[in-house]
């Protein structure tokens, strides 16, 4: 069996990915500003008042959330002076849901706003299989489809419906055949939560189609959320007191649905991995996202007027309550899951994918040999049906060497530690340029290329240093369009590469270390060498 079927990302946290994160979310609030609507109607520290006299005219109910957990089973371990600290983590993420949810056992919702499996070795291999086995354990209500569940074409994604114990939601998914709804989900669901009737309605992104590979949507019509929202909502408000529309929009998705619809008394925001602190308050509909990476969940309370299912006082106590090690009590049947998985994913990453026939080192400016064995696997990767004419990647995420010899998955995952996923883009000649010409500004030459050549003067100003440029052997077009195959991180303007962002037509791949392990298997030995693509003068 071909060891590399299962398609990987080994995930770790990087903290420069934390602070833009956090930078974003600053920037989101603070350019929101308060309005009179923008005001919470009140904030309370206590807990549930809730009753279980049926004669108060008021229920107070808890919803805990999670969204884009991305497959990250391992806890992040840091070393303290007590020992071993963990944040995140499957087991620790499960135990706490049901820590929470045994606070108020017969008022509690937990619900998922997508983006679930995708992002680390031991998920991705089982394709999100054991990621939703432990979801049915921590008996989630329901959830939503983000982008990403739709990787690994439908095919997987509909064993991953089929098992869940929970309905699967997703309004804006209709069958372009017959234009009904997708057949493998429900657009909303009515839950009974305490005395209350709760409808969710669930939304997935709507732009899945531009960032994801065309087969795996085919047959797939995504609408865009507010028209699905408005054929919906009457039938909803028949039947439910309360109203929440469960979204992979992303944050300013729900803020524009926010605006837009009036009737909506929460969305459970996802897939812009937002750590809102707070719930925001948008034309009396609350908004709240719970980070990413299974390191909080979300845990709102809402009280509620069983007659007229107005939401009356929310509270704000432990919004995002920290996923750590250590839970009051651990749950035992996800723990043993995820102890055979990660025994079993040990062994893969020992397995040897091929050899080297010269050893391998990084380096952090201009060209060398391992920094081309990246970038020509790159390139000859199929990220959308077509291969790319130039391939780049920075030299700055390329981090261990590799010994002459065998290459296990392990070692070439210390290669590529970034769980970077490949993304094509078609860019300008003039754009490749820009780039070329930032990667020269500080320093002779921090990206990587394959398809093309060029050469650089150190001696001339920065942003002029480009001297000549060629593609497949020609010159550089500034006219031209080239569709060129980076990663995510450069792609999102990672190393101030912000050019990259006026790039068109993007298309996911898969992870770069796949990639190249793909690429090793096939042309084992490999001996990749320097041949003179980036010269300097
Ligand atoms: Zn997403």
């Amino acid at each position: 069996m071909n060891i590399l079927q299962g398609r990987y990302r080994i995930d770790t946290m990087r903290i420069w990915q934390f602070l833009l994160i956090l930078l974003v979310a600053t920037v989101l609030l603070a350019g929101c500003g308060r309005t009179p609507t923008d005001t919470p109607p009140s904030i309370t520290d206590e807990a549930p008042g809730g009753s279980e006299d049926a004669s108060d005219p008021t229920e107070t109910i808890v919803i805990l959330h999670t969204n884009d957990f991305h497959g990250a089973v391992e806890p992040e371990e840091t070393q303290a002076s007590g020992g071993t600290l963990e944040e995140g983590g499957l087991v620790n993420l499960v135990s706490l849901i049901d820590q929470l949810r045994a606070e108020h056992p017969d008022r509690t919702l937990v619900l998922d706003a997508g983006d679930a499996f995708q992002g680390s070795y031991v998920s991705n291999s089982t394709q999100g299989e054991l990621v939703m086995d432990a979801m049915n354990i921590a008996g989630y209500d329901a959830w939503t489809l983000g982008n990403h569940e739709f990787d690994w074409g439908q095919e997987p994604l509909r064993a991953r419906i089929a098992q869940a114990g929970f309905p699967t939601l997703a309004a804006n998914i209709v069958d372009e055949a017959t234009g009904e709804p997708w057949d493998q989900v429900q657009p909303y669901a009515i839950v009974e939560v305490g005395r209350l009737k709760v409808g969710v309605l669930g939304l997935t992104y709507p732009d899945t189609p531009t960032i994801n590979r065309p087969g795996n949507v085919a047959g797939l019509d995504f609408e865009q959320a507010e028209e699905t929202v408005r054929r919906y909502l009457p039938e909803l408000q028949e039947q439910a007191d309360l109203i929440v529309v469960l979204s992979h929009l992303g944050y300013d998705g729900d803020l524009a649905l926010a605006k837009a619809v009036d009737g909506l008394d929460l969305i459970v925001g996802g897939h812009s991995h937002m750590f809102l602190e707070s719930p925001r308050n948008i034309n009396n509909t609350l908004i709240v996202q719970a980070g990413a990476k299974g390191q909080v969940v979300g845990r709102l309370e809402l009280t509620v007027d069983v007659d007229t299912g107005e939401v009356v006082d929310f509270s704000s106590r432990k919004v995002l309550v920290p996923v750590t090690g250590n839970p009051a009590a651990v749950n035992e049947e996800v723990k043993s899951l995820v102890d055979a998985a990660l025994a079993e994913a040990a062994e893969t990453i020992e397995q040897p994918i091929g050899e080297t026939a010269v050893a391998l080192q990084p380096q952090s400016t201009g060209e060398f040999a391992l920094g081309n064995l990246v970038v020509d696997a790159m390139l000859a990767a199929d990220v959308d049906g077509q291969l790319a004419d130039i391939a780049m990647h920075n030299n700055g995420g390329i981090r261990a060497p590799l010994p002459k010899g065998s290459i296990s998955f392990g070692q070439l995952y210390a290669v590529l530690p970034f769980d970077n996923q490949l993304m094509a883009l078609d860019l300008t000649g003039e754009q490749v340029l820009r780039i070329l010409e930032h990667s020269v500004s500080n320093s002779p030459g921090k990206m990587l290329v394959a398809g093309m050549t060029f050469r650089f003067d150190m001696s001339r100003p920065a942003g002029d240093r480009i001297v000549e440029a060629t593609v497949a052997g020609v010159p550089l077009d500034p006219a031209r369009l080239y569709r060129v195959v980076t990663i995510d991180y450069l792609a999102s303007g990672g190393d101030g590469q912000e050019t990259f962002l006026e790039g068109t037509n993007p298309a996911y791949g898969d992870t770069a270390v796949w990639a190249v392990a793909q690429y090793i298997q096939d042309q084992s030995p490999v001996h990749p060498k320097v041949e003179g693509r980036i010269v300097q003068q």
